[in-house]
């Protein structure tokens, strides 16, 4: 193709977006080596870069595609296919562009992708003043993230405890290549382009003279090693979303928004490394009857004042199902009876609350007139006027017993 054909075509390349070859994108050869690729596209990227071309319309353009071609050229699999098939091996139809192709390139996915090229270290940085932090030092320890569920408890299980099994969405360690991502869990080659050291030396020319600047290997991502060939199961990853089987053991006593953490079961990052935790929030279930006070459980009681003053045998609800209990005759409104290690246990482990039984004293609020008659017979009856001794406390009392 001679000069002026070519510079036709790149021109009518930008009317009709069809694709040019990536390599010409770059202006590197088919032979040309990861290092070549990055720095040419460096290169294309600070000259095409928009805000330095407030006046080029095309300068987005021409910026876009060549991150489009540095994102299949700097990516071994991505650039094989794209050697034996074209656009077509590489495009959005093939599914392994990560939604690329088809020009849908975005700015940001040019900072998210390719951040560390432009890393703080970089004398770069300053034109691409977006990017900055992606980069960082090295990644040798390296942890997947925290997984966080939602646990939802009934009183019954916040008081004694319990033992649940639940399915978690989670990367897993890939069986296959055990987590390396290389196919059949071979050795890993040494990243030619950094040596195996996960960090690049540059030299680069700038307006204050040369500087060397050191970077996140981005062939590698800083790991040092290569994989030749990918593992089948997890394409390279290393690993597998998959719903996993978890038992947890929640102790009693646990309570509402407390959060709980299992190291290690949260997920596996990419090509081996520590496995985020699993944090579990826990949220309690209201009981229909019961209501929680810490570790003890309360619960209210009407009577009648029939049976406040006869006494009576009731059935009341407890955590641990029914329980019996006897109302003495002369029973006052304001009671409270105490069911001892019927509460919920203590988190620490000393021991257990109790249930609370609060005496209401139910005060009929309407009468026929035989129930008036019975009642205004006794309004006079020396029994029924209030006399509080001296062992019937107060309200205040009551209180301060309970809670000094
Ligand atoms: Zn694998
Ligand atoms: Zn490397």
């Amino acid at each position: 193709m001679n000069d002026d054909i070519r510079q036709f075509a790149q021109s009518l390349h930008y009317k009709m977006s069809k694709k040019r070859d990536y390599y010409e994108v770059l202006g590197v050869d088919r032979n040309a080596s990861a290092d070549d690729i990055k720095k040419a596209y460096r290169k294309l990227a600070i000259k095409f870069h928009p805000d330095k071309n407030p006046d080029d319309p095309t300068a987005e353009d021409k910026f876009k595609e060549s991150a489009e071609a540095y994102s299949i050229l700097s990516d071994d699999n991505k650039r094989r296919r794209y050697d034996q098939f074209g656009h077509a091996g590489v495009g959005g139809a093939s599914g392994g562009g990560a939604g690329y192709g088809g020009g849908g390139f975005t700015m940001d996915d040019i900072f998210s992708q390719f951040g560390d090229i432009f890393g703080e270290s970089s004398p770069f940085g300053d034109i691409f003043g977006r990017a900055g932090g992606g980069g960082g030092g090295g990644r040798r320890m390296r942890k997947g993230s925290d997984l966080r569920i939602k646990l939802k408890l009934n009183l019954e299980e916040v008081a004694n405890g319990v033992e649940k099994k639940i399915k978690v969405k989670r990367h897993v360690t890939c069986n296959t290549c055990g987590g390396n991502g290389a196919k059949h869990g071979t050795a890993l080659t040494n990243c030619g382009t950094c040596n195996g050291s996960g960090q690049v030396r540059k030299v680069v020319s700038t307006m204050l003279g040369q500087m060397v600047s050191t970077t996140t290997c981005s062939t590698c991502n800083g790991d040092g090693k290569i994989i030749s060939e990918r593992c089948d199961s997890c394409a390279g990853e290393g690993r597998l979303l998959q719903d996993d089987l978890i038992t947890l053991n929640i102790p009693g006593g646990v309570a509402e928004g407390m959060q709980l953490s299992m190291a290690g079961k949260g997920n596996v990052p990419p090509r081996g490394g520590m496995a985020g935790d699993l944090l579990i929030v826990i949220e309690e279930e209201e009981h229909l009857h019961l209501k929680r006070d810490g570790t003890n459980v309360v619960f209210d009681m009407h009577l009648s004042f029939i049976d406040a003053a006869l006494g009576t045998h009731s059935e009341i609800p407890t955590i641990d199902g029914k329980a019996r209990i006897t109302i003495d005759p002369g029973t006052q409104a304001g009671k409270i009876l105490r069911l001892k290690g019927k509460g919920i246990k203590d988190l620490n482990g000393y021991g257990k609350g109790d249930q609370l039984v609060h005496i209401n004293v139910w005060t009929p609020q309407q009468l026929s007139a035989d129930e008036r008659d019975t009642l205004e017979g006794l309004r006079n009856s020396p029994n029924f006027q209030p006399k509080p001794g001296k062992h019937e406390k107060g309200f205040f009392d009551k209180m301060k017993d309970f809670f000094h």
